[in-house]
């Protein structure tokens, strides 16, 4: 889950991003990756796993524009996810492994409390932010980054961020989550043709 504007569009020496679009088209094989459902990653981690989980953080630690960042947004069909634990906000680089946390094999087992309506952007999703609905309170099951069995509860803005890396896991975007898309209205005629809502 993205920050609603990104402030850093350099990457060049970041990890290539997966996004459903470029300026002006659709990106049919990335698309094609985004959309898949991930496989999870063996456990205890075998090297291949383990060297997924790693490019993943780091990737992640590389940028400052990104809530969380799910395995499938850097072209890695796997089941594993990292995102900020605290501090949402910040445009700072998260540094202290205290600051995120790793999900891997990530099941969501339980969704409590009321729900919430906000609008969301998406790194893979670029230049949208989509009215998502979403749960306020998340119980999840999953591995971490050593491999030891964790549940975790997550509450609030964190729920969502949590929610959102996980439905990219399972190949959901925001966009098929939301009714209302905003885009800006020099994009207007593309993002018509993508979403079909002009004339
Ligand atoms: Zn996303």
């Amino acid at each position: 889950m993205a920050h609603y504007t990104i402030r850093d569009r350099d990457m060049e020496k970041r990890e290539k991003l997966y996004t459903l679009w470029g300026e002006d088209k659709i990106n049919e094989k990335e698309m094609g990756l985004l959309r898949q459902k991930t496989k999870d990653i063996p456990a205890p981690f075998d090297a291949a796993g383990g060297k997924d989980i790693k490019t993943l953080v780091e990737a992640f630690l590389e940028r400052d524009d990104a809530f969380g960042l799910a395995a499938p947004q850097i072209g890695i069909s796997k089941r594993v996810t990292v995102f900020k634990n605290k501090n949402l906000y910040d445009r700072e680089p998260v540094t202290s492994e205290r600051d995120y946390d790793v999900l891997v094999n990530p099941r969501i087992t339980q969704f409590r409390g009321e729900t919430e309506i906000m609008m969301e952007g998406c790194l893979s999703c670029p230049d949208i932010n989509v009215e998502v609905e979403r749960y306020t309170e998340i119980k999840v099951k999953a591995y971490n980054i050593k491999g030891q069995k964790i549940s975790r509860r997550y509450t609030g803005f964190l729920a969502r961020v949590v929610q959102h890396e996980c439905d990219h896991l399972d190949g959901k975007l925001i966009i098929d989550r939301g009714s209302r898309i905003q885009y800006p209205k020099e994009k207007e005629e593309f993002f018509n043709s993508i979403f079909q809502m002009g004339s």
